[in-house]
């Protein structure tokens, strides 16, 4: 029940006193009352001076008293044309007058129905039908549902699924199963699905790929009765530390797990349109998933929505048994999310979007390249819109110097929130080549400052 709304408050006069008082009620009823994501909530009530952010346009972000700050990581690697795209912005506003939302169920739409034929004719070939969802994880979890639901309509018994070290695939329960990430799997280890997990490709030690896919064969080749499906990041494990391996793995997986009959899974929500340089991680392999997950910059960070795609192969078992996949979030197809995700493909297409970031990825790779010989960095990387040092050994995500990092950052004009002591960029693809210039030289400084 809707008690009361809290009492306003005396008017304040001059504008320097409008904008402090609107920051001071912002954040007196967020500290109150928002419990926060991947934050330690007692830490941060009591000694948190957060942004308070109001705007947000191309590689910008702007907060109450109109301070701006380059958005180092596109906000959680979604907005991958930048903040609030013109394009994407009327497509939305078009179709919120249209028809903002339907039930997917038996019925159809020109926004989801042209989404899918033209996602299909983007994503690596043999991908040929999309199932709608609201975010990344829903997309891998729907992966895993229909993985485990092909076995059983096959009338096998796997129901194990095979992820790598490091690996993040999301939220939900079933995608937690999947997370190789120590820290965020230890409250829940005792209910996940049972994982089996292979050795990381991306561990950084010479040599350490080519071990890990001898493990991995290893082990699909011991356990492929067991097995539902082989879920991997392509290239890139996100959140373990922007941590890279070598198109050779992708091939050799999808070698072994053909040979055995097992389905693999590309988890592509971070790696998808365009951040690795390519439209998907999967083409620098020249691959095809059986399933691939895509969201994030899939509706341009504007909107939740997930899509997972698969290939004849996982399809035709629900087609033969005229089988439901029970499956289906209210949300699904949703018209707003699917006419913003058809303008994100138009963009990418009209604007030559890929074509125009090799440069600036060349920008990246030079920079961090570098920003080895930075004091403290331990190890730098980088992958098309991708770059990333390591500040610790371990770079442990409980790591402190990457925030110092950030302090530093913040007062230069970047929002660079860390992995730990890895710290990183994922800037939108649209950044400007100056914007771009500008944030390699807070990262260098900010390092540099930081370290002293
Ligand atoms: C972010 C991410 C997810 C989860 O997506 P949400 O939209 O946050 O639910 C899943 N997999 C990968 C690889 C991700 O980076």
């Amino acid at each position: 029940m809707l008690r009361s709304l809290p009492e306003a408050e005396a008017p304040p006069s001059t504008v320097a006193e409008v904008g402090e008082a609107r920051r001071t009620a912002v954040v007196r009823a967020d500290k109150a009352h928002v419990w926060h994501p991947y934050t330690a909530m007692k830490r941060y009530v009591e000694s948190a001076d957060p942004l308070v952010l109001e705007r947000a346009s191309g590689p910008y972000v702007y907060d109450l008293d109109g301070r701006r700050f380059l958005d180092a990581n596109a906000s959680w690697w979604v907005a991958v044309l930048g903040h609030a795209h013109p394009r994407l912005v009327e497509a939305l506003r078009r179709q919120s007058e249209m028809m903002p939302h339907v039930a997917l169920a038996g019925v159809t739409h020109e926004p989801v129905a042209r989404l899918a034929e033209e996602l299909v004719a983007v994503a690596p070939p043999g991908l040929t039908r999309v199932f709608f969802s609201d975010d990344g994880s829903t997309a891998v979890e729907a992966a895993m549902k229909m993985a485990l639901h092909r076995c059983h309509l096959r009338g096998e018994r796997r129901t194990r699924f095979v992820a790598l070290e490091g690996a993040f695939h999301g939220e939900t329960l079933g995608c937690a199963s999947v997370g190789g990430v120590e820290l965020f799997r230890r409250p829940f280890a005792g209910v996940v699905i049972d994982c089996l997990f292979a050795p990381s490709p991306a561990s950084g030690e010479d040599d350490g790929a080519a071990r890990a896919i001898e493990a991995m064969i290893e082990l699909v080749r011991r356990e492929a009765e067991t097995i539902a499906a082989v879920v991997v990041e392509p290239l890139v494990q996100g959140a373990s530390g922007m941590r890279m391996y070598p198109a050779s793995y992708l091939r050799e997986l999808d070698r072994v797990c053909r040979a055995h009959d097992v389905l693999w899974i590309a988890d592509e929500v971070f790696t998808g349109y365009g951040r690795t340089g390519r439209m998907w991680a999967c083409d620098h392999a020249a691959v095809t998933p059986d399933i691939l997950c895509t969201a994030k910059g899939f509706s341009g960070g504007m909107l939740p929505m997930g899509a997972t795609l698969v290939s004849e192969r996982v399809f035709a078992p629900f087609a033969e048994a005229d089988a439901t996949f029970h499956y289906g979030h209210s949300f699904c197809g949703n018209p707003l999310g699917a006419a913003v995700a058809r303008e994100v493909l138009a963009v990418f297409r009209d604007e030559r979007i890929l074509e125009r970031t090799q440069a600036k990825a060349q920008r990246i790779a030079a920079a961090f390249e570098s920003f080895r010989s930075l004091p403290g960095v331990v190890r730098a990387r980088s992958l098309g819109m991708i770059g990333a040092l390591d500040l610790s050994e371990s770079s442990s995500y409980l790591g402190t110097i990457g925030w110092r990092v950030y302090e530093e950052a913040l007062r230069r004009g970047a929002w660079l929130r860390p992995l730990g002591d890895t710290v990183y960029v994922t800037p939108p693809l649209t950044i400007g080549d100056d914007e771009l210039e500008r944030l390699l030289s807070i990262v260098e400084d900010s390092v540099r400052a930081a370290g002293r």
